[in-house]
Order: C-alpha cells, then sequence, then structure tokens
C-alpha cells in the first residue's frame, strides 16, 4: 500500500495545504487538499472519497474536483456517514454556493456518487477493507481503517480528541494517522471541541498501548501552519517520553506499507 500524505494541515498557505491523503491513487481519506495536488491524471484515477466528516478543512475539495469532473470518463463515489451528507447538501453542495456535483450532470448519474457509512459496517471499497470507527469530535465523525489484500493495515482517525479507548479496541493497524490540532497551551479548549494537543495525543497513544499491547507508526497531520514549530517541538518530547518514532505528517510525504 502507498500512502501519499497531500495535506497535512488544518489550515492552508504557501506549502500547506488542508487535510488529504491518497491510497495507492484511488481512495481519498478527505478532501481538503486533494485537487491542488494532483494532475488531472492523478485526479482521474481516483475512485472513491472517504469523508471523515463534514467540515471544510476535510470537505472542500468535493467542490472542485466536481468542477474538473466535467471533463472525467468516470464517477467518484463519496463515502461518509448519512448526518454528514445531510450537512454538506445544505451548504457545501446546496446548488447556490456553485453546482451541486451530486446531481450533476443529471440527478440519475452524477459525478459524485453518494454512499453512506455505519460505524463499525466493514465494506469492500475498491478492493480494501473499510472499516468506520466512531470518534470524539464536535461533529458526527468517524476514523477509517484501511486494510489491503495482503493484510496491511492504516488507521486514519480524522478529527479526534480525547476519549477514544473504544475506537482502539476496534483496530490494529501497522500505521497510525493521528491529528494534532495546536500546542498543549490551547488544550482546555481542544477538550471542548475534540481535537488532540500533543500532551492530548500522548494520552491516547498511552491508552492505545494499554488496549492494543503495542504501538503502531505514528504519522501527525492538521497541525494549523500558524503553529507548526510550538507543535512540533511538543510531539518531539512525546515520542521521547513514550520511546516511540511520531513522525511530522507533510504534503508529499510517501509511506509504503
Ligand atoms: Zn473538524
Ligand atoms: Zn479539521
Amino acid at each position: 500500500m502507498e500512502i501519499r500524505i497531500l495535506g497535512a494541515h488544518s489550515g492552508e498557505a504557501k506549502g500547506a495545504r488542508m487535510t488529504s491523503i491518497l491510497i495507492d491513487g484511488t481512495i481519498a481519506l478527505d478532501a481538503g487538499g486533494l485537487t491542488a495536488s494532483l494532475s488531472l491524471a492523478e485526479q482521474q484515477r481516483i475512485r472513491a472519497i472517504l469523508l471523515t466528516h463534514h467540515h471544510f478543512d476535510h470537505s472542500r475539495d468535493l467542490v472542485t474536483l466536481g468542477a474538473n469532473g466535467a471533463f472525467f470518463k468516470q464517477p467518484v463515489e463519496i463515502f461518509a456517514l448519512a448526518e454528514t451528507f445531510e450537512i454538506l447538501k445544505d451548504c457545501l453542495l446546496d446548488g447556490k454556493i456553485y453546482a451541486d456535483f451530486s446531481k450533476w450532470p443529471s440527478k440519475e448519474k452524477p459525478f459524485l456518487v453518494q454512499k453512506t457509512v455505519e460505524p463499525l459496517k466493514q465494506q469492500n471499497i475498491c478492493g480494501y477493507g473499510v472499516l468506520p470507527v466512531s470518534v470524539q469530535h464536535e461533529v458526527p465523525s468517524v476514523g477509517f481503517q484501511i486494510t489491503a489484500k495482503d493484510g496491511k493495515s492504516l488507521f486514519y482517525t480524522g478529527d479526534t480528541g480525547q476519549g477514544i479507548a473504544d475506537c482502539w479496541r476496534n483496530i490494529s493497524p501497522d500505521l497510525l494517522i493521528v491529528e494534532v490540532s495546536g500546542p498543549d497551551k490551547s488544550q482546555d479548549y481542544f477538550n471542548r471541541i475534540g481535537h488532540l494537543s500533543p500532551e492530548l495525543l500522548q494520552k491516547v497513544l498511552t491508552e492505545f498501548r494499554g488496549v492494543r499491547r503495542y504501538l503502531p507508526r505514528v504519522v501527525v497531520i492538521h497541525i494549523p501552519p500558524s503553529h507548526q514549530r510550538e507543535v512540533e517541538r511538543e510531539i518531539k518530547i512525546v515520542a521521547r517520553r513514550l520511546q516511540t518514532r511520531i513522525d511530522i505528517g507533510r504534503e508529499g510525504m510517501k509511506i509504503n506499507l
């Protein structure tokens, strides 16, 4: 499995794109930084997009991909919770801010095909086992465990806060891609809205180790560009304390599992 980080941030600036990951060129996890990262030919190879939740930094490129889709031969399937589609249809794909690509070019054969997922219901998507698992965020959200045919798997949390021990009980990935949304000084705020700081990451990884008896390789994304250095410094301390490897995800980073 080739995992390519397209967007490793919660905000956008030169060199920093919103959250998106591409697996073997065909499945995208979240659509925050999809289109600016990929050539048109690469965009046409995407067969499925798995959305963790509706927030703009994870969903915005449904619109930009939809606009390019006029020239694509095949549609793209979007997998998300019913609650996520509810918001997207009112706020992003509402047919007012731009075309509604879930009904375009026709209602019967749209470019973006909506497929609902439910937590803990595994399904086969493009030959991968995909398991959505509920996480703690201010809106309904899931992380996804993706398992390839050779048995290798990754888990991507999407946006989450602490309190996900139940989530860890349902997965056993070789690679964990997890969010950290800012420095430790924002911890109280993050606890209210469901995000992680480096210290909260330490807590959830300690829980993971307690539940699963190992720690996978960890890659952190969703760092705000404005706090990059501070967060990286704090994550280094966490890695030292846990005596484990924690990589900072970067745009263009490739990981082979
Ligand atoms: Zn969010
Ligand atoms: Zn986010």
